[in-house]
Formats: structure tokens, sequence, C-alpha cells
């Protein structure tokens, strides 16, 4: 009943019924939303959440879906994407970028001003909303390290922005994660550059990301967050793991902190394999492992 009010009052937005979201997860796993929105401006965002509300429908944000496994079961609700909200503006050494672009553009975007800084995010396959969310980094760099402010929409439609202090930053971790506001925007703080020394740089690191992880399959990129004092991968490949297979899905021969989808795998044989390695890295090691990689979707689930 909801699902049709839903389409007669936003009938001008990008809506999906019953979607599969495995379309659009980069594990290439995961049941149906509801609903799929795909909202064409802040305004449109605003007054969809404020519906929601009204009505008592859970929302949940999707951004590239890069570091997310959807349950096999589904999301129940609103799904959001924001890659139709991808504007940017450029201020000197300020970009101002909205939450749908994804890392991969906006470096590209930023290059091209002769702005330094992203290099680090050039091949991380998540958006900018995401990105924030998660604290993405790599090579060095993390975003907490450009984010000057970020912008966002809180579940009464308001829009409120956070300073870089305010959001927390640590470790794969923003403040972000723990409200359930969502990201629409940010300032980030770049410094002038060389655009040949840049690409060069982005050069460099996409063909190094290229020989270490297995990109030919789906995945979700590393599963597990960093243990103090180890590498998840290395502890992976120590307790011989590399080629576990549970299902479809295998611990990567190539890297051992990526678990790749090679054969129709589902989010429950990667929430098995997830159990099975924290489990003998655990007995080995004596390490617990934490994931990156966040489980979304109802609880239901089969096993
Ligand atoms: C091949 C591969 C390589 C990767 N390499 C790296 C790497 O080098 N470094 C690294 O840090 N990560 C890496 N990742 C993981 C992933 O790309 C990052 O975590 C990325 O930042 C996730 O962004 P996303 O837009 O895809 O977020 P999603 O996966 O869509 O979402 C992640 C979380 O953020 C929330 N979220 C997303 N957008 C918003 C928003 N606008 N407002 C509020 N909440 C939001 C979601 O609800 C979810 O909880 C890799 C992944 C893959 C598949």
């Amino acid at each position: 009943m909801w699902k049709h009010q839903l389409l007669t009052h936003f009938s001008s937005m990008t809506l999906f019924v019953d979607e599969p979201l495995s379309s659009y997860t980069y594990t290439k796993t995961g049941g149906k939303a509801d609903i799929l929105a795909f909202p064409k401006s802040k305004e449109e965002l605003s007054e969809l959440i404020i519906w929601a509300k009204n009505q008592s429908i859970p929302i949940t944000t999707l951004g590239n879906a890069s570091n997310v496994i959807v349950k096999d079961t589904g999301i129940k609700g609103i799904v959001i994407m924001l890659e139709y909200i991808n504007d940017i503006r450029f201020e000197d050494t300020y970009v101002h970028v909205s939450s749908g672009m994804t890392l991969i553009d906006l470096s590209k975007q930023v290059s091209e001003q002769s702005l330094s800084g992203l290099e680090f995010a050039c091949g991380i396959p998540g958006s900018v909303g995401g990105a924030i969310y998660m604290n993405a980094g790599a090579y060095g760099g993390e975003m907490k390290d450009i984010v000057e402010a970020v912008h966002v929409i809180d579940e009464n439609g308001q829009l409120k922005s956070y300073t870089h202090d305010e959001m927390l930053f640590d470790y794969r971790y923003s403040i972000i994660q723990n409200s359930t506001d969502i990201i629409i925007g940010a300032t980030l703080k770049l410094e002038h550059g060389n655009k040949e020394s840049i690409l060069e740089k982005m050069t460099e690191l996409n063909h190094l990301r290229q020989s270490k992880q297995p990109l030919e399959y789906p995945s979700c990129g590393s599963v597990f967050k960093r243990p103090e004092g180890y590498f998840a991968g290395k502890l992976i490949q120590d307790a011989n793991l590399q080629g576990k297979r549970i299902g479809g899905v295998e611990v990567s021969k190539k890297h051992a902190g990526f678990m790749v989808n090679i054969d129709n795998g589902t989010a429950t044989d990667y929430k098995h394999l997830i159990a099975y390695v924290q489990q003998e890295v655990k007995r080995q090691f004596n390490v617990d492992l934490e994931t990156e990689v966040r489980f979304i979707g109802d609880e239901n689930e089969r096993n």
C-alpha cells in the first residue's frame, strides 16, 4: 500500500519496486529493496525523508555499495542511492562536492584543476558520501586529511553541517556511523600541485592496486579492519586460508584480505566464510578480526 502511495507522491523521482540489490553491490550479492530511490536533488531527498518519517518507513542510504554486504533477505523500506546528486564547485583550493560523486570521478576532476591531496583515493570505488562515512583510506592518506566540513540532512529533513573536528574521524570511523544523518556533500581542502605529477602518482597507485588486488572478481575490498600490531591479510595468509571457499565465495588467492564472489555466491556465503576466517585466525594467532565491511538488511536471515 505504502509503495503505491510513494510512487504516486513522487511521480517524477526514479523509483524501483522490489529491486534486487545484487545488481548494485560490488559483491554482486544481496536481496531486494522494497523501494530503491534515486532522488535528483537535495530538496527531493529532504522531501522523501520527511515523507518516510511520517509513514514510519525505514530508510537506508547506500553510496556506491562497495563496502556493504546486503543480506539475502534484502532491505525493508526505502533504500536511497545518491548518484544523481553529484555536483561539484571549485573555490581556489576548496572543493565543494556532493556525496553521490564517485572518488574515481572526483580524483579525475581535481587533477584537471591541478589540485593535489586526493591521489591516495583515485582507485577507491566508493562515493564521496560512503568514503566520508567510512573515513576511507589508502597508501598513507585518509578522507580525514582533506575534509573541512560535512553537510548532512537529518531524519527530520533538516540541513546541518559538521566541522572536521565534530566528525571525530578515526581509523575507518566517523561520527555519522552513530547517527541517522545522510551525508549530502562536503567541503574538501586540497593544495595547488603540478598536474603531471598528480596524474603520474595516480597512475602509479592504480597499477599497484591492479597488481595486488583481485579486481577481476566481485568483492567488497578489504573485509577486515587492520588489527592493532598486525595486518589482516598477512594473518589470513599465514593461517593458510587463501583459497578457502564456502558456497560461491572464496578467500582470494591473490590478496588474502579480499573475499571474492567466484560462483554466484550469496551474502550468507560471505557471512559464513567471514565467521570461519575469524574463528581460524583467533584459534591460530589469538587475534580478533573485526569486519570493515558492513552487513545491511533484515535480521530474519536464512542460514
Ligand atoms: C575493489 C575494492 C577496493 C577497495 N579499496 C579500498 C581502499 O583502498 N580503502 C578503503 O578505505 N576502502 C576500500 N574499499 C571499500 C570501499 O570502497 C570504501 O569503504 C568506500 O568508502 C565505500 O563507499 P561507498 O560509497 O561504496 O559506500 P557504501 O558501501 O555504499 O556504504 C558504506 C556505508 O556507508 C553508508 N553510507 C554510504 N553513503 C552514505 C551517505 N551519503 N550518508 C550516510 N551514510 C552513507 C552506508 O549506509 C554503509 O553503512 C574497496 C572496495 C572494493 C570493492
